[in-house]
């Protein structure tokens, strides 16, 4: 058994929040245990909670369409949420929800290293851009050690807010080259008088 999938097997015996008693399935999130890319959304909504998969509703398909707009499949990346279960009435995740369920991204981060953390929405963007706004910094990246970390919208938000959905496409279509920065980094890591070369 791989280690992502011990990972699943332990968050699913998770009871720690009281949203546990009431979610249909955990949704630990899903993809390429290799990915480069890694997506956090916010928390499993009434199509997420129904199937254990995340981004599977409407948002979800916007996600794919997304993915598509930069030659990727959903299966190429790794889609998690900063909530593994889904929040009574979909409200927001809680405080204490959001700090219980940390470890388990933790880990996926450390399991899955991938090159880049794309944060979707607000709640995502809090746990690596404390202290800022999504509408300043959506579409920017910061680097940090190995990794790019790099902020948009959330899709709802988009699908939600018409005026959103140019915003979020044009953020999704610099991926590829900040990707491609990322692999230059790690490449003058190995050769470190270039490193100068590759800020972000
Ligand atoms: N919204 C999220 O943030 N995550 C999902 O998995 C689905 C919708």
């Amino acid at each position: 058994m791989s280690a992502l999938s011990e990972l699943y097997e332990e968050i699913a015996l998770c009871r720690q929040c009281e949203i546990a008693k009431y979610r249909t399935k955990v949704v630990p999130g899903e993809g390429a245990g290799d990915a480069d890319i890694l997506f956090i959304g916010e928390a499993p909504g009434w199509h997420e909670d129904q199937q254990g998969r995340p981004f599977v509703g409407p948002a979800g398909l916007y996600l794919d369409e997304l993915l598509a707009s930069i030659d990727l499949k959903r299966e190429q990346v790794y889609i998690a949420n900063v909530i593994k279960c889904r929040p009574t009435g979909n409200r927001d995740p809680l405080p204490s929800e959001i700090h219980n369920c940390r470890k388990w991204l933790d880990r996926q981060i450390e399991l899955i290293r991938p090159r880049m953390i794309v944060t979707l929405g607000r709640y995502s963007m809090a746990m690596f851009f404390s202290g800022r706004s999504i509408s300043k910094i959506h579409g920017t990246a910061q680097r940090r050690g190995n990794v790019i970390y790099y902020a948009m919208y959330h899709p709802a938000a988009a699908l939600h807010q018409q005026s959103l959905r140019q915003t979020i496409e044009a953020d999704m279509l610099k991926i590829p080259s900040l990707l491609a920065q990322a692999e230059s980094i790690t490449e003058a890591k190995q050769r470190p008088q270039q490193l100068s070369m590759f800020e972000v």
